[in-house]
């Protein structure tokens, strides 16, 4: 029996307060935020696209401000980029959510007809620039394993962009990773160029439809079209499709019919902070 984690997630409280209009943000607040580790870790569900099985969860960053509360990745996630402070910022998700993952696999295991830890895995938003710093995935490995997790449990999510910025060193680091047992996710796809050619190159596990196309699913034609194709092409290549973004019950009916394989929006389970899934667990089951 599968319990149906879609029903159960739906009316998780989000962990997006709405955030206090942010006019400046600037790189000392940012620099300090990330030494001081004012950044935390919210979780989206990611589901199977027919049975409603929880698959796993995707690690989204939030930068806690003092005074202009709960701040965004798209504000700052560019800046750290910027500013060289990206990988450090990875390191700090990455630090709350292995000890997190971790408990909740173990929260898991005691209870009968859930996945088990071998079909759940952690999803983690990599910037492309980042794979140039093989000294950042030594230290996210022994981050896993100081964890109790393997490699093999956690997926990277590359956005198809950056991918691009020096394919033959990106194409190099992702290679060795996959051989270290991380899986890879190609994000976003459809909003870059040469994504066909990147796919075959590289050894992704996955591809995430962008959720432009997911949102836009139940009015453009165009929309559809692009999302049919992604997942065929997916496919014939031996990878999973991904669809994030998923707000109706319709654009989920339309994503089974094409035999995605997982599934990601709000209809689904909003992303919230950790504790939300360990006490649905426990509640779930006493
Ligand atoms: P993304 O990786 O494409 O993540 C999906 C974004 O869509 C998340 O926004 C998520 O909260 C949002 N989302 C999920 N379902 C729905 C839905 O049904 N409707 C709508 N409207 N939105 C939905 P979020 O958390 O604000 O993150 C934005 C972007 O920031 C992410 O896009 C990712 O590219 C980046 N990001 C977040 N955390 C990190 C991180 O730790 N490292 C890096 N390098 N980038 C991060
Ligand atoms: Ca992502
Ligand atoms: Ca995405
Ligand atoms: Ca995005």
């Amino acid at each position: 029996v599968n319990i149906d984690f879609k029903a159960a997630f739906r009316n998780t409280r989000s962990a997006d307060l709405q955030p206090r209009a942010v006019r400046s943000v600037n790189e000392d607040d940012l620099r300090t935020a990330i030494h001081q580790g004012n950044i935390s870790v919210v979780y989206q569900p990611k589901i199977e696209c027919h049975g409603g099985k929880l698959t796993g969860f995707e690690a989204l960053a939030r930068w806690e401000h003092p005074e202009k509360g709960l701040i965004p990745p798209d504000l700052f996630i560019g800046m750290a980029e910027a500013q060289g402070l990206i990988d450090s910022l990875t390191i700090l998700v990455f630090e709350q959510a292995l000890p997190w993952f971790n408990q909740f696999l173990q929260q898991i295991a005691g209870y009968h007809n859930l996945p088990t830890s071998n079909d759940l895995h952690l999803s983690v938003n990599i910037s492309a620039r980042s794979l140039l710093n093989a000294e950042l995935f030594e230290h996210i490995h022994e981050l896993c394993s100081n964890n109790g997790l393997d490699s093999h449990q956690i997926m990277l999510e590359l956005t198809e962009t950056g991918a691009m910025d020096d394919p033959v060193a990106s194409l190099d680091m992702l290679t060795r990773l996959r051989m270290r047992g991380f899986h890879l996710s190609i994000d976003d796809f459809g909003t870059g160029f040469s994504s066909m050619v990147q796919l075959v190159r590289m050894p992704f596990s996955e591809v995430k439809i962008d959720k432009s196309f997911v949102m836009t699913a139940h009015t453009s034609r165009e929309s559809r079209l692009v999302i049919k194709a992604i997942i065929e092409l997916a496919h014939s290549l031996g990878l999973q499709a991904t669809a994030e973004g998923i707000e109706d019950m319709q654009t989920l009916q339309f994503l089974q019919e094409l035999n995605c394989d997982h599934a990601q929006g709000y209809m689904l389970g909003r992303p919230a902070q950790g504790d939300t899934f360990i006490d649905w667990l426990q509640q779930r089951h006493q």
